[in-house]
């Protein structure tokens, strides 16, 4: 009897004619992520079974949930073995939960429940508890074989990373923008990671901190490209160029348009931020405003209505929490006012604005790396 996981996905299946696109997508990325032989099969993907392999797929985008256990032959003897061999050693009570998309079995979901529930009785001596078992036996009845588990895992969920094209993400090193990378994927971007820095200011520390922020997010996507684009000599003709309460509209602006020339070089879409409405100084709606209006491309703010606490919770469910809140200084706060502008106006900003040349020589002198998970 083979171990195998059975992967069920969510909305891929109800993408009509893409359906093929993606589920082709979540297999090549199992793939990419397990080694493991993939085999697609009717509304479900079976994947051989290897050590550690429930860490891997629960957290591959696309993912809803899993079972690992047996899979077995089409006939009620088989299941039962298999359903005896996918439980746990310690346990008092149990259930079984039969699906049927087999509709030629002769024995439908309910009969499968009283008959493999029978045996596991007679051969265990346990009891069977429908509404708060120990454990629960699925059986999964398909075409041409049956899954037999009882170990069942949460996914990611939403859609295979790729699914929705290519983004830039831009990367802080706080807390929030790794959340909103790892939103982006989880909605089937491929992201491509932008880190801004102040060579002076920033030890290798932080250059360390970012690269394992993309490994973190790596092992979601796969492996992510990370620019790491020098922002001093920008910093400084701003510094030099804009009053102090705007300067820091202007290098978020700045990081835009920068953004904009490595997602036209790289094919992206849209750019993701880690904004979260009126959290900070430069999240006011005015603010968000003048900074995105410096932007081609759609900006999208995966965390814009979401409170911090969500956000750290969510951080620390995908493991970005601990590596963020390494300290650091971010490179935003040099040479700003103590309380910047609040309301800014596109027209007080761009009458200082003129650092395309600039701009465009601190991304061609970005460091770009290959991060894996
Ligand atoms: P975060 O927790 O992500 O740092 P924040 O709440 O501190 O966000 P800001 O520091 O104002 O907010 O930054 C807002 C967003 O701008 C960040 O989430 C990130 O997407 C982008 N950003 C800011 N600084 C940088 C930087 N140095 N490099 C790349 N992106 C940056
Ligand atoms: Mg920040």
């Amino acid at each position: 009897m083979e171990k195998v996981a059975v992967v069920h996905y969510g909305e891929i299946g109800t993408k009509g004619k893409n359906r093929e696109f993606f589920e082709r997508k979540l297999i090549e990325a199992i793939r990419r992520k397990t080694a493991a032989k993939v085999r697609r099969k009717f509304g479900r993907i079976e994947v051989e079974y290897k050590e550690g392999l429930e860490k891997k797929l629960s957290k591959i985008p696309g993912i809803r949930y899993f079972g690992v256990g047996f899979k077995t032959n089409l006939n009620i003897e088989d299941i039962k073995k298999a359903a005896l061999m996918a439980l746990p050693k310690n346990f008092e009570t149990f259930k079984v939960d039969t699906s049927r998309s087999n509709k030629n079995f002769p024995l439908n979901s309910i009969e499968v429940n009283r008959e493999v529930g029978a045996f596991i009785v007679e051969k265990t001596g346990k009891k069977v508890d429908l509404t708060n078992p120990d454990v629960t036996v699925w059986i999964e009845i398909c075409e041409k074989e049956v899954y037999v588990y009882s170990d069942r895992y949460e996914g990611v969920g939403g859609l295979p990373v790729g699914v929705a094209g290519k983004v830039v993400a831009l990367i802080s090193g706080g807390i929030d923008s790794p959340v909103a990378a790892f939103m982006a994927m989880k909605r089937g971007c491929e992201v491509v990671a932008v880190h801004f820095f102040n060579q002076t200011m920033h030890s290798p520390k932080v250059r360390e901190k970012i690269i394992r922020l993309a490994e973190k997010l790596a092992e979601y996507q796969g492996k992510i490209k990370l620019y790491m684009v020098p922002f001093r000599d920008v910093q400084f003709e701003i510094i030099n160029a804009v009053p102090p309460k705007l300067r820091m509209v202007v290098y978020r602006r700045s990081m835009m348009r920068m953004a904009n020339i490595i997602a036209e070089k790289e094919g992206c879409k849209a750019v993701i931020t880690g904004d979260s409405l009126s959290q900070v100084a430069s999240q006011t709606l005015d603010n968000i405003n003048v900074i995105y209006s410096a932007s081609r491309l759609a900006v999208l703010p995966p965390l814009i209505g979401m409170d911090k606490e969500e956000i750290v919770a969510y951080a620390k469910k995908i493991g970005t929490y601990e590596i963020s809140i390494l300290p650091y200084e971010d490179c935003c706060s040099f040479m700003v006012a103590q309380h910047p502008e609040t309301r800014a106006k596109i027209e007080d900003v761009v009458k200082y604005e003129s650092f395309e040349e600039i701009e465009r020589r601190a991304v061609e002198e970005s460091e770009i790396l290959e991060v894996e998970g």
